[in-house]
């Protein structure tokens, strides 16, 4: 019984008593004397020694699918255990796509995974207009999507927090690409930059600076467009995150495996210049939304400091850290 041996293994882990951890390990012994499914369905699992209530439900568990429901929940309590401190401070995700742009799954689904990660708030910021390969969400489907998202606030209750959002591209000129009125009405606001990100640099700091000073803006998605480790995007760090600093603009650690961007050295130039930063998925899958350990591993690297980190706080203060008008 790999189940059995297994349960024990993960009592181990949670230094449960002993005696707990072997009563799992005589069953199993005890089990694999006899032939489980004959005996189960005979209804005569007790008979077997060490074998209780709880030991009889789990066989049953596996027998019907495989996995019991015991086993899985102590999976998950050990897996939380082995987090690093600052990613257990982390309590909740700024960048999450839905089927409604080019994500691959309903919200309902991203915001019930959020949940299950033991996230306090989740925003939703799927593409917008300009993004046409992607589906940007058009004036009107944003204005759907805004209904949406109160419609599953009310199926999951106080269990999570939804914020409204969007992924705005940051057009060539620096402006975002929504109309003050909707950007006034998301929560948060992550800008970037998908088209022409490898203008020259003279032409690409300007575009940014501009868009750090748009009131809107919240966080600077993909700071430099990095893809299989590179950078996409040159420009003037230093005049670019002065700039972010000054008008209240959060830098975006992607924990995306092909981003990882910003890398240390630029988060650490960040920190110097007085960022803050938020550390985000970009999920475009529920498992996706796994990832955030990828980007807190970059800013333990950088030493980054948990204050500076605007989604360990939280909803409230991360709303009022915004520095909207
Ligand atoms: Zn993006
Ligand atoms: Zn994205």
């Amino acid at each position: 019984m790999d189940e059995l041996n297994r349960i024990a293994f993960l009592l181990e882990r949670q230094l449960a008593p002993s005696y707990r951890v072997e009563a799992f390990r005589r069953a199993a012994r005890a089990l694999v004397e006899v032939d489980v499914a004959a005996v189960a369905a005979a209804g005569r699992l007790r008979s077997v020694p060490g074998v209780g209530e709880r030991i009889e439900s789990i066989v049953r568990d596996v027998l019907d699918g495989g996995r019991s429901e015991y086993r899985l929940r102590l999976e998950e309590e050990v897996g939380q255990q082995a987090q690093s401190p600052l990613q257990a401070a982390l309590r909740g995700d700024l960048h999450v796509h839905t089927i409604w742009s080019d994500g691959g799954a309903e919200m309902i689904e991203m915001v019930e995974t959020a949940i299950d990660l033991g996230h306090e708030y989740v925003a939703i910021t799927d593409h917008s207009p300009s993004l046409k390969i992607a589906r940007g969400l058009s004036i009107e489907r944003l204005e759907e999507q805004f209904l949406l998202v109160e419609d599953v606030q009310r199926q999951v209750g106080d269990r999570i927090r939804i914020l409204t959002g969007s992924e705005t591209d940051i057009l060539l000129d620096g402006s975002l690409d929504w109309p003050e009125d909707h950007l006034r009405r998301l929560d948060i606001v992550v800008g970037s930059v998908h088209n022409k990100l490898r203008i020259p640099p003279d032409e690409m700091t300007p575009r940014l600076v501009e868009a750090m000073q748009n009131p809107y803006l919240d966080i600077l998605g993909h700071p430099t467009g990095r893809m299989g480790g590179k950078a996409r995007s040159s420009y003037d760090h230093e005049l670019v995150f002065a700039a972010a600093a000054h008008f209240g603009v959060a830098l975006e650690i992607n924990s995306r495996p092909e981003r990882l961007d910003l890398q240390p050295d630029l988060v650490r130039l960040a920190t110097s210049l007085g960022c803050n930063f938020v550390i985000s998925t970009d999920a475009h899958a529920p498992g996706q939304m796994m990832w955030q350990g990828n980007g807190v591993a970059i800013a333990e690297e950088a030493g980054l400091d948990q204050d500076r980190i605007l989604n360990a706080l939280s909803a409230d203060d991360l709303l009022a850290a915004r520095g909207r008008p």
